[in-house]
């Protein structure tokens, strides 16, 4: 299947997904959190998959039969491997512009150090790059590479392509318990991504069944430190953690409110209190929440900050 969706997406709203990559999966790597199975080919060289004007065809016929409120807010290319393995991605994204949505890309960018993979992502509007390990022996034990690949020639990749896009770039940066949440790799992520300049640095956890049973998430303690950690050098943040949110979500319903703000960042506990001055209720809805295991509270730096319990999902 080309197409599916629209998925509601908290990145990019309502996307169309697009799977460039046939069967079987296709990746430059096989990491151990991947929701889409085992990487069956692994490699990092670029060829033919479905050709662009077929992609054009599929993704015209799915938006013709959606009803008007059904349209998407991106055309996604998130694939059944790496997208970028697509020597034609760039012709497919240039036919797709066409439509008159937007086109956004979910790489893993272990390829970006190709001119050809920047020259392609440069068409797209949205681009997100994973940045998951800041040193070779995390990066070869969560993203598990194909031979060949090189992390130095990644991060130099990413830093060519950042510097020269105009579209808007994220990174995304899976954490897992164990593996690579520990507190020197979050220093080294925060480092290159603040080089990197995105406009968001999304931080997710694995929340659906990976490729390896034994990966889960990491406790809440560590995703927070890994946020602070990120803020403190003027990264703009977020969680994608399952769980939608805003982040400002000041609308008087406290409970909501809270959830919301509290699935895309931590919320200091004087930044809550502010929230809940003028509702006299307000403390018993954190105490409901914390009860219903829904937040959680955290220590940082001497103060005292609420993040959802993603360990327990209702
Ligand atoms: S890069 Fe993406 S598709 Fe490839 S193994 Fe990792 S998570 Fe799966």
């Amino acid at each position: 299947m080309i197409t599916f969706g629209p998925v509601p997406s908290r990145r990019l709203g309502k996307s169309l997904g697009i799977n460039n990559i046939t069967h079987p999966k296709t990746c430059s790597y096989g990491c151990v959190y991947c929701q889409v199975g085992r990487t069956v080919k692994r490699s990092s060289v670029r060829e033919d998959f479905y050709s662009p004007e077929l992609i054009h065809e599929k993704v015209v016929s799915h938006l013709d039969k959606l009803k008007s409120d059904d349209q998407p807010d991106y055309l996604t290319f998130v694939s059944n491997g790496e997208p970028t393995l697509d020597r034609n991605l760039g012709e497919a994204i240039r036919l797709l512009k066409k439509t008159g949505f937007p086109v956004a890309v979910i790489t893993n960018s272990s390829l970006l150090d190709d001119s050809s993979v920047r020259d392609d992502l440069n068409e797209a509007d949205w681009v997100s790059v994973k940045i998951d390990a800041s040193d070779v022996e995390t990066w070869r034990r969560i993203n598990r590479p194909v031979d060949g690949l090189s992390l130095d020639s990644i991060f130099e990749g990413i830093s060519l392509f950042a510097s020269g896009y105009s579209g808007k770039l994220c990174t995304e940066s899976m954490i897992v318990r164990a593996v690579n949440d520990n507190e020197e790799n979050f220093r080294g992520l925060a480092s290159i991504i603040k080089k990197t300049g995105p406009e968001k640095a999304y931080l997710s956890i694995p929340t659906r069944p990976p490729s390896d049973k034994s990966v889960s998430p990491p406790d809440t303690e560590k995703l927070n430190l890994a946020w602070q950690i990120f803020s403190e050098i003027g990264i703009e943040a977020e969680f994608l953690t399952g769980f939608e949110g805003t982040g400002t979500g000041y609308t008087g319903n406290f409970y909501e409110d809270i959830l919301n703000i509290t699935a895309v960042h931590p919320l200091r506990e004087d930044a809550l209190m502010k929230l809940l001055e003028n509702d006299s209720t307000g403390y018993q809805v954190v105490e409901a929440l914390i009860g219903q295991r829904l937040i959680k509270s955290v220590s940082y730096g001497g103060n005292k900050y609420y993040i959802r319990d993603y360990h327990i999902r209702s």
